[in-house]
């Protein structure tokens, strides 16, 4: 380890600790006879959808979290597909639905999450809630900007003030996490694929944050000596041997010698992205008892 190296962000610890209060939280509803239920749709099942569903189910049922999987055939119409997420919307055993991405070509995912009840929207994803994030009357934000910002505000490092750049500007992750980081009053560039001079930007930032899918892409001439680097991509190489890996955007070995902060892949952003869709379902619960 160098001399400067970067503390690095255990986001799987941070996600344990999380679930276990949401664990305790989730008790307290179900003893009321509340206990928070996610349904989940999934269209066209592909091994890598069931793969990731089962997780989830493990992730809800370790939690105390009830869930359900409804399967679709991959030939659903966008009419079926409507028509399930509104049962769903009015059923009151239901309290959170989440729908799997990709879908199949014939079904917009924008025009379906926009039929999944605000409240009942885990994932943060209906543009109901986008909308009321950027008028300061937060419901529920999307998953994995909330994962980001609870990573950077582990480090106690506060964001008010602070430079905050982006890097990707996707409706899933990069414009979400520019939107919280605003919201925490920092100062935000959001970068994207037609930004000159990427590191011009990326070497100002206190605060780097880098969702753009592509391996490598962020080295340590992009990052200022003491920054806090979180790292959301999620990209599997193959290795000159022949063997895969998962790697972040982030030049992980090279960045850890300048940054001050900075959160591995896997066990950073990804972790926490789960504790974030358990948590954001237990609110929705406790929205629902109040409505
Ligand atoms: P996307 O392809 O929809 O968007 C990528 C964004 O990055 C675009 O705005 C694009 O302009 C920008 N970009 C691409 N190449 C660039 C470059 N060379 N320089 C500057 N900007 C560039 O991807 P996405 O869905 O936002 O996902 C981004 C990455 O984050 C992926 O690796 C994905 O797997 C990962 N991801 C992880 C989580 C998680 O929970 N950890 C959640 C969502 C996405």
């Amino acid at each position: 380890m160098g001399l400067m190296s970067a503390t690095i962000i255990d986001g799987a610890a941070l996600a344990e600790r999380e679930k276990q209060s949401i664990h305790q939280r989730v008790n307290r509803l179900a003893e009321c006879g509340r206990r928070p239920a996610l349904t989940a749709v999934l269209v066209g099942s592909t091994p890598a959808g069931e793969l990731y569903a089962n997780r989830q189910r493990q992730a809800c049922e370790n939690v105390g979290i009830k869930y359900e999987l409804r399967k679709l055939p991959s030939d659903t119409s966008p009419r079926a597909a409507a028509e399930l997420l509104q049962s769903l919307t009015v059923d009151p055993a239901v309290t959170g639905i989440m729908l799997h991405l990709p879908l199949p070509p014939q079904l917009d995912a924008t025009e379906l999450q926009y039929k999944i009840d605000p409240v009942k929207d885990v994932e943060g994803v209906n543009p109901a809630n986008i909308g009321y994030v950027v008028y300061g009357h937060t419901l529920i934000a999307p998953c994995t900007a909330l994962a980001v910002i609870e990573l950077i505000e582990s480090t106690g490092v506060s964001l008010r003030g602070a430079e905050a750049v982006v890097v990707g500007a996707s409706e899933i992750a990069g414009k979400p996490i520019a939107l919280l980081l605003t919201q925490r009053l920092a100062t935000v560039t959001l970068c994207h694929i037609e930004t000159r001079d990427l590191k011009s930007h990326t070497r100002r930032a206190d605060v780097l944050v880098v969702a753009a899918g592509k391996a490598g892409l962020i080295g340590a001439d992009h990052v200022k000596a003491g920054a806090i680097v979180i790292d959301v991509g999620i990209n599997r190489i193959t290795l000159a041997d022949g063997s895969k890996k998962t790697v972040g955007d982030v030049d992980f070995e090279a960045v850890r010698e300048k940054a001050a902060y900075i959160t591995p892949v896997p066990g950073g952003v990804g972790p926490m992205t789960v504790a974030m869709l358990l948590k954001n379902t237990l609110r929705s619960a406790e929205l629902l008892e109040r409505r």
